[in-house]
């Protein structure tokens, strides 16, 4: 379906960002032009109607019933997608169990080579798969185009070059199997969490039956297509989308071998109760309240941009996100000032536009839980800076925002608020910056800026997060193990340590 023109440009320069339509943008802002928009143009075919995907073939689901997933920056209906319930569910895991049989017998190298094949029809494809990510999910098109994309095709390149390697991987072991994967995975990077999950499942010898997000499977299904074109046999990869029941069918069902789960830390405690009584195998990837920390002693223009960079990225929906600063107080005024002109400069409006650097937040639900959490934060004692966007009049938005004076018992310090807000703290010494760090329940990541290498050793061995970037943030590579400390979950995906939980070791 070609796409519409662009509907709106994000105006920027001394003036706070404004989001105008595009007729109007002959107008010049503050007197000079100030920026053009640059619409992505290349062609996708978006169908009006997405099936199952359950052993090799696109199948209806058995209730006969779709639900309509949204492009969240105009409200609009994108396509309509299947409703999978415990009946396909349970087909989709008989196609798994039929194929593993085949699949994990394979020799490693022949494995290899579909996943290869997959990683450069995604690289292929890339342009387009952008485009429907971000018509579906929000997310700005520079993102989904040089981040997500490239790394979907990363991981999938990676683990080709783990399926004849295994031995290498764990020498001295036989690495098997584990048997039929059931994976569920969350709407803020979907081609990418798919990746994530996939490859590493199929480079060991298992087979996957993948549920994704329900505002975001439009892209799942795009996959499912370079599957097909792959010639990745039947069963191999089953994708059933659907509703929270859906998921909730695939980790109740009494033949999958193994789960695997990014989502929020609720939901990943109803698994872990579901399958503790079971011999299922469990991994999960849930939420995050990463530190972001700045010493005196940092580079501040740098630390500003990574601070920007690591609260700002992809609207904030990101489980690593760094949405708690801590400040050295000698520094906190210049940090501030520079941030709250920054936050000026940053583009919110149409994600299609090659220039926006905020995006629509992926839900209407998302976007009150945004809304509630901030309202929360001012009513507990915080001050919002925010920036004076006009926004689109549909869809739905958020304006960066930064809250300050915040307490670490505070709700905007404790919780998740997966959106563009940045709360902002203080710290006096080292030692009061970590325990503030690690007082929260989660433990994902956290980030250091300083000068001193002798301080990020020291910070890196105190701070209780699975990944500590420094002088760096978001920074992603499918070589490095992710994953959480206490409340965010546990196994590690990516690296070495990311095949070990698709793989039993025998001697
Ligand atoms: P969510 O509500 O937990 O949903 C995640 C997935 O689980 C979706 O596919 C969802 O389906 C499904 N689901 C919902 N209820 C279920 C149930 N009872 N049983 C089985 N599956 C169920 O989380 P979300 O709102 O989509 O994602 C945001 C959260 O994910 C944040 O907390 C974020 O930190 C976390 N996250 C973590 C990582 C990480 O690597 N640690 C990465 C990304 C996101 P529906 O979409 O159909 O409801
Ligand atoms: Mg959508």
């Amino acid at each position: 379906m070609p796409r519409k023109a662009s509907r709106s440009i994000a105006v920027v320069d001394e003036h706070p960002v404004a989001v105008v339509p595009v007729s109007e943008r002959r107008l010049s802002f503050g007197g000079k032009w100030a920026y053009a928009p640059a619409p992505e143009s290349v062609p996708v075919k978006i169908a009006p109607r997405y099936e199952l995907f359950v052993g090799g073939k696109m199948v209806a689901p058995k209730s006969g019933k779709y639900f309509p997933s949204l492009n969240p920056a105009n409200e609009k209906q994108l396509a309509e997608v299947a409703l999978g319930n415990a009946a396909d569910v349970a087909a989709a895991v008989s196609a798994a169990r039929k194929a593993f049989a085949k699949w994990s017998k394979l020799p490693g190298r022949e494995r290899g080579k579909y996943l290869y094949r997959i990683a450069r029809i995604v690289q292929e494809k890339a342009r387009e798969l952008a485009i429907v990510e971000t018509m579906d999910g929000g997310k700005p098109i520079k993102e989904s185009r040089d981040f997500d994309l490239p790394q979907v095709a990363a991981h999938f390149f990676y683990h080709a070059g783990w399926a004849d390697k295994l031995d290498y991987a764990f020498p001295g072991r036989k690495a098997a199997p584990v048997g039929v994967c059931g994976q569920i995975i969350p709407w803020n990077f979907p081609l990418l969490m798919a990746a994530w999950k996939l490859a590493p499942a199929l480079a060991c010898g298992n087979t996957v039956v993948l549920k994704p997000a329900e505002t975001t499977s439009v892209s799942a299904m795009h996959l499912a297509e370079i599957l097909r074109e792959a010639e990745l046999p039947d069963g191999v990869v089953n994708i059933v989308t659907g509703a929270g029941e859906t998921g909730r069918a695939l980790v109740e069902h009494a033949d999958v071998d193994k789960l695997a789960f990014t989502g929020s830390t609720d939901v990943g405690k109803l698994l872990a109760k579901s399958v503790a009584a079971t011999k299922k195998r469990l991994t999960l990837e849930l939420g995050g309240k990463a530190a972001h920390l700045i010493f005196e002693d940092a580079p501040i223009d740098q630390a500003v941009e990574g601070i920007i960079n690591g609260i700002f990225f992809n609207q904030g929906h990101v489980c690593c996100a760094g949405s708690r600063l801590l400040v050295q107080e000698g520094v906190f005024a210049k940090v501030l000032r520079k941030l709250s002109d920054r936050i000026k400069t940053l583009r919110v409006g149409d994600p299609m536009d090659k220039n926006t650097d905020i995006g629509a937040i992926n839900s209407k639900p998302q976007l009150e839980k945004i809304r509630e959490l901030v309202q929360a934060g001012v009513a507990e004692g915080g001050e919002l800076i925010q920036t004076r966007c006009a926004l689109p009049a549909k869809g739905y938005w958020f304006p960066p925002s930064l809250i300050t004076g915040v307490t670490a018992s505070h709700r905007v310090a404790q919780e998740e608020i997966f959106g563009p807000v940045l709360s902002v703290m203080t710290f006096r010494t080292p030692e009061e910056a970590i325990e503030r760090a690690n007082n929260t329940p989660y433990g994902l990541s956290a980030g250091v800026w300083t000068d001193k290498g002798s301080k990020i050793f020291k910070m890196v061995s105190k701070l209780r997060a699975g990944v500590v970037w420094a002088n760096t943030y978001n920074k992603f590579d499918p070589t490095s193990p992710f994953g959480g400390y206490k409340e965010s979950g546990f196994g590690r995906e990516g690296g070495v340590h990311g095949l070990l939980p698709y793989v039993r070791l025998e001697s």
